[in-house]
């Protein structure tokens, strides 16, 4: 049995890689377009993460050189703070998620976490340091169940259950055929959008990284729910002093962020709270008297900012 064990145990922590790898490349993925020129300097060391402040120096980045999208940006996510990015479609903001994730690398300026530039600590580091809610979550062909636990491999069923309760997901699985063992993906059930978001909320609970993006995470579900989504993830991002940042068109759900910041043609245009922000009388005084205008209205408040 001894001799049986020691194999097991190994094959047991080579599939946990495995999937832990999976889940890596899956944010990597939301992310969207890997770049394999990404590559750890050879002395990269981990990150060293201490409050979880996060600060762009200078930071000019453009898909393709010749066309920069982010422009001489410099801007700071305090530690344990909220801060949302908004602005036009287009205007780079899931860019500056990418940048931080090191998807991409900077063409000049540097990103900072707690200090240290991004480019000399480890990739695996870095990405272990963050969660994304991002805009789409692909599913893993695979039952709810595992789906969630992607976030944490070695939670307990009973851990998967309270993170799906805390994510306003768990009477919706509870409905479905074969409850948390109904298969989703391709191959299985298909579930609605605002459901998705909220599995990889789950996802997210779980995992409790110290720096946590969302990038129109709660885009597909009703007012009444994001609401309650939003005032979980408030609690948890309180209580845990979690440094966040939030990617919305949708102003209502972020005018409580300790800072907002105006992005227009790859510039900060515009930086600080929603009070501050209203008396300045600028484009996010301007995209908010919109929105409440049409929410009044009945309208679905949130699609003016888009360009299209
Ligand atoms: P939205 O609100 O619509 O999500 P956004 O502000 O998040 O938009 P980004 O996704 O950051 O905008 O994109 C900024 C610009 O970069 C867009 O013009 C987009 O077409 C372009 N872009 C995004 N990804 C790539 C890529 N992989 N290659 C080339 N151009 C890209």
């Amino acid at each position: 049995v001894f001799q049986l064990s020691v194999p097991l145990n190994f094959l047991g922590s080579v599939y946990r890689e495995l999937r832990q790898s999976l889940l890596d490349m899956e944010t990597l993925f939301n992310l969207q377009k890997v770049n394999l020129a990404v590559k750890d300097k050879p002395d990269a060391k981990p990150l060293l993460l201490t409050a979880g402040e996060i600060k762009f120096e200078n930071v000019t980045f453009g898909y393709r050189p010749e066309r920069p999208i982010l422009r001489n940006i410099s801007l700071t996510i305090p530690a344990g703070k909220k801060v949302a990015i908004v602005g036009p479609s287009g205007c780079g903001k899931s860019t500056i998620l990418r940048l931080l994730f090191r998807s991409y690398d900077v063409q000049s300026g540097r990103i900072l976490v707690d200090g240290q530039d991004i480019r000399d600590i480890t990739q695996e580091s870095l990405r272990k340091a963050i969660g994304v809610v991002p805009q789409d979550t692909p599913l893993f062909n695979n039952t709810i169940e595992h789906n969630i636990q992607y976030g944490d491999i070695s939670a307990s069923p009973e851990r998967v259950r309270e993170a799906a309760k805390r994510a306003h997901i768990h009477e919706t699985i509870e409905r479905f055929p074969d409850g948390y063992q109904t298969m989703v993906g391709e191959r299985g059930m298909m579930i609605s959008g605002g459901e998705k978001q909220r599995l990889a909320v789950s996802r997210l609970i779980l995992k409790d990284p110290p720096l946590l993006f969302f990038d129109e995470a709660t885009s597909a579900l009703d007012t009444h729910t994001e609401q309650a989504l939003m005032s979980h993830i408030n609690s948890i991002i309180k209580e845990k002093a979690r440094t966040s940042v939030f990617i919305a068109h949708r102003l209502r759900t972020i005018c409580d962020c300790d800072t907002i910041i105006v992005l227009r043609e790859g510039e900060v245009t515009e930086s600080g709270t929603h009070e501050q922000l209203i008396d300045r009388a600028g484009v996010y005084s301007e995209l908010w008297s919109a929105q409440e205008t049409l929410f009044a209205g009945n309208g679905e408040p949130g699609d003016e900012t888009r360009k299209e």
